[in-house]
């Protein structure tokens, strides 16, 4: 699967800012917003999908 034109998408209204999406993300790609949720820093994701897993509330999908 191709996920190079995709990018990461955070859903504010589910996620619960565990926080563990930003420690899985193995090329440090996902930071924390002042708000206190997680964003991705696109020049760094790689698409390997591990954010998504992690998430306990299913708030990550690639668009
Ligand atoms: S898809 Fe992979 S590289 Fe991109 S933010 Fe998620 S864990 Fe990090
Ligand atoms: S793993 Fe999911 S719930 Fe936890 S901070 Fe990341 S997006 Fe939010």
């Amino acid at each position: 699967m191709n996920n190079r034109d995709k990018v990461i998408t955070i859903d504010v209204g589910e996620c619960v800012q565990c926080e563990g999406c930003v420690e899985q993300c193995p090329h440090n790609a996902l930071e924390i917003s002042a708000g206190g949720y997680p964003f991705c820093v696109e020049s760094l994701c790689t698409r390997c999908g591990a954010c998504i897993e992690i998430c306990p509330v299913l708030a990550i999908s690639f668009e």
